[in-house]
Formats: structure tokens, sequence, C-alpha cells
């Protein structure tokens, strides 16, 4: 029986509410009034629920569905402006005792080459990511209790937030590591994480136990629990995310804002991002294998109805992402992307062999951080290294505070500019240089409140002067 309050994943993701959901959608898809009031609705910026939002996936009418992507772009708009938080993974450890058998780490994969980093490793790692120029990480590790305690991720974290390499630091550590106990979420959360990520992969259950059919991970409701679970050990900014492509892409879509909705209403607080990764090729994987790939015109819909459904939510891609898929998916609603990642376990230190690969998928996007950079600021976006709301202690629900009455927009806009202009003085190309310093310069003029843009060009000065790490 569906209840978005209940504790239990069979109840918040409830199969027959999502059916349900599926028959009302397909019902519905070409009801224009229908639409047109859901657009309405969602025109207010307080989001919609996962059936109107079903709707809106499903709608033929052409007009209606241009009306969608104009709103989706609005509200991309007046949330987040032309900025693009910038981020990379960090895979620790690629030791794994679970079977996902969509992923090169499932424990039965023999030709795969293991490793995890040791805290010397984890340094120069560390050190190189800090030269390309991030300042946000996300963690990355199998589960495997052996190889990979808790104990092992907590000193990554300590050591990750310790290195201070010439004008570098990483001010923010994500954290994707497999579902654990409300013990081992205070730990992490003591540790100073960020957001604690967990890609759900599929809501379906049934699917969900055949695609994981041994290890922890086999337990649907443990899994689906997790976010509860971290909640209640204090973590207060958590990450959706479902893998499309391994599963009816509609059951999982409308599963996602369930469980979006079942945080507001039990926790107080929506998840703080919401991931689309979609399946790739892999080492033992063929995404042929997955019958339910999306192409790229349904990835876009789906990015744009998510950024109307829930505004406030961050919307994150990865490398896993072509250059063309980003650039059109970055207009309808993504908020944040990874540049220059590496997905095999040590690869940023050094390029890994051929015969060593590790990496948990191939990479879409080869650029290096500096060419995603500048790719972003020539399409008029601003590169953001802004890890500030952490920082302050603005997360969960005085975080969700500050977005919904839009009083972020004070810091946002100012944080990224000061955060590229010190990208641009310590890691950038000449090139990148001359034109983030003209954007710089545009972007300035849209700060509302005057006193924070005169602060704002101050702290800009003294950043070109050799001085670091100011935020609103
Ligand atoms: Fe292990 Fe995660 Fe890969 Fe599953 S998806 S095999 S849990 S690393
Ligand atoms: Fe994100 Fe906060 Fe920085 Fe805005 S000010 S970009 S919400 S960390």
């Amino acid at each position: 029986m569906y209840n978005v309050m209940s504790p239990k994943a069979e109840e918040f993701i409830d199969h027959e509410e999502i059916l349900a959901s599926l028959t009302y959608a397909q019902e519905n898809k070409n009801n224009r009034e229908l639409i047109e009031a859901i657009l309405e609705k969602a025109r207010a910026c307080r989001g919609i629920s996962h059936r109107e939002a079903l709707v809106l996936l499903d709608c033929e009418l052409e007009e209606q569905n241009q009306k969608m992507f104009d709103l989706a772009m609005e509200i991309k708009q007046k949330f987040y402006g032309n900025r693009i938080v910038m981020f990379a993974p960090l895979y620790l450890s690629n030791y794994c005792i679970n079977s996902c058998v969509y992923c090169p780490y499932h424990a039965k994969n023999k030709h795969i080459c293991r490793k995890k980093l040791t805290q010397e490793e984890i340094k120069k790692e560390v050190v190189a990511l800090q030269d390309m120029g991030h300042k946000r990480l996300a963690l990355e590790t199998g589960e495997d209790p052996v190889n990979n305690p808790i104990e092992y991720v907590l000193e990554s974290i300590k050591t990750i937030y310790g290195i201070k390499h010439k004008n570098g630091a990483i001010r923010r550590v994500n954290v994707n590591i497999a579902a654990t106990t409300v013990e081992n979420y205070k730990r992490l959360k003591d540790a100073g994480i960020g957001t604690y990520i967990l890609f759900q992969e599929t809501y379906h259950k049934e699917n969900y136990e055949k695609l994981h059919p041994a290890g922890p991970k086999h337990d649907y409701a443990y899994h689906t629990e997790a976010m509860d679970r971290a909640m209640e050990g204090g973590i207060d900014d958590v990450g959706l995310g479902v893998l499309f492509g391994l599963n009816m892409y509609r059951y999982d879509f409308t599963g996602l804002l369930m469980h979006a909705e079942h945080l507001e209403a039990y926790k107080g607080v929506g998840p703080h991002t919401i991931s689309v990764p979609r399946i790739r090729h892999a080492d033992d994987i063929d995404p042929g294998e997955f019958s339910d790939a999306i192409n790229d015109d349904i990835f876009a819909k789906l990015v744009a109805v998510l950024r109307v459904a829930v505004p406030y939510t961050g919307l994150i891609i990865s490398t896993r992402e072509s250059v063309k898929s980003r650039e059109r998916v970055l207009k309808y609603g993504v908020s944040q992307i990874s540049g220059g990642s590496r997905t095999s376990v040590g690869g940023y230190a050094e390029e890994e062999p051929e015969e060593e690969n590790s990496a948990q998928f191939d990479v879409n996007d080869n650029r290096t951080l500096d060419q995603v950079v500048k790719w972003l600021l020539d399409l008029g976006y601003v590169p953001s290294f802004c890890t500030a709301c952490y920082r302050e202690g603005r997360t969960g629900d005085r975080f969700m505070k500050l977005v919904k009455s839009g009083q972020i927009a004070n810091c946002c806009l100012p944080n990224a500019l000061m955060t590229l202009e010190e990208y641009l003085q310590d890691y950038a190309a000449q090139e990148t240089k001359c034109i983030g310093e003209k954007v710089i310069q545009e972007e300035i003029k849209g700060i509302q409140n005057l006193l924070i843009r005169q602060r704002t060009m101050e702290k800009i000065e003294k950043i070109q002067e050799g001085e670091r790490d100011f935020r609103f």
C-alpha cells in the first residue's frame, strides 16, 4: 500500500502506485488541458508530483513539449543562472563482493585488474587533482568489508582534506559508498563529508534482485532505505540516482521522484542532488545486453522534466555522456558536471597501462578539465568551483530554506566568480584565462545586491594579488 511517510521501501516506492502512474500518464499523454494545468503549476517553481511529471514525460503534443522545455530552461536560469559546478570522481578501490551485472567491478570478473590505493597513493592522486584545479571530489569504492572497511574510507577522507599543495585544496568530499548502518553514516558525517551519494540503479524490486543476484546489495529494502539511515546518522545532504537503461526508464523515473517525495515528507528535506547516469560500455559489460537503453532525445527530455519537477535539486551528469549530449542537457537543467575524469583506480597521478584496465566504465568525454572549462566559457556558462554552503554549515533544511526563498542567489554567483578567478590564476591555459576574465567582468554585473557586487570585486582583486579562499 503506497505511503510516502512509511519507513519501508516497498511502501514509499509502491509497485502498484508506479503501475497506476504509468497507466495514468499513458491515458493522459495527449490531454492538452491537463498538461497545461501541470505546466501552470510547475511555473510556480515549487515542484510537481511524480504522476504529473510522468504525464509531461509521456506527452506527445509538440506545442506542450516545447513549453515544457522552455520552462525547464527558465527554471534552470532562475535557480542556477549560467553557473555549472565542477567536480571529479576519485576511485579508491575496485574490490567488490557484489555481483551487479552491469558493473565490471562485480566479484566474478576475474580479468579486471583489482586495485586499492594506499594513503600515499591517495596523496598522489589528490595532488594531481589539485594541480588540475579541482576543489570538489566524489569518492568511489566497491563494497568489500575486508579490503574497503569504513575505517579505510574515513582515513582516506582525512588524508584528502589534509593535503595542501601549492594553492590547491579539496574543500568538499562527497562520498559514494555502499549502503551501510546508521552508526557508519554518523562516522562519515563526523569525517566532514559533503553529500552522501547512493544510486538506486533501478526501483523495480524484481529486476533489482535479478541485476544484483548475490552480495549485500541484493537486499532491495536495505539499499532503498539507506538514505533514511544516512539522514538518521546526521547526513543532511543526500544524492539519488538511477542507472538509466537498466530497466524501463519510465518506471525508474517515477520511482526516483517518489523517493525524492518520501525524503521531503518523511525527513523534511528532499535530495540535494540527482544523478542521471546512462549505462555505458565497460570491461565484461556490453550495454547492448540491456534492451532498455535510452536514446539522446529521451535522455534530454528526462533531464528537462526532472528540472521542472524538482527545481531545488542539483542535477549531475558524468563523463559517461558525450560532449554533444552534455551540451544539450546543460541548458535544460544539469547544474553539476565532472571534468577531466578518470574512472580507473589511480588514474590521475599516472596514466594506467592498457593491460591494467581497472576502470568502472568507458569515459565518453575525454577532455582535460581546462578544455571542459574553456568549452563551458565559450558556451556562455560560468564554471564554478564553489563549495561554500557545506563549509558555512548551509546544509539540509537550512540550505533548502535559502534556495526556496531565492536568497542563495546572493551567494552562488559571487562564489562562482571568485572560485573561477582562483582557477584562472592558478591553473588555466592562457586562452582559457582570457575568455574567463571577460566572462567574470560580464557576469559580475548580474549581482543584484550592490554591496555584495562591490565586495566581490574587491575579493577578486585580492585573488589576483595572491590571496585565496573567499566565500559568501
Ligand atoms: Fe560493486 Fe558498485 Fe560495481 Fe556493484 S556497482 S559491482 S556494488 S562497485
Ligand atoms: Fe552550491 Fe552553495 Fe556554492 Fe551556491 S553557494 S554554488 S549552492 S555551494
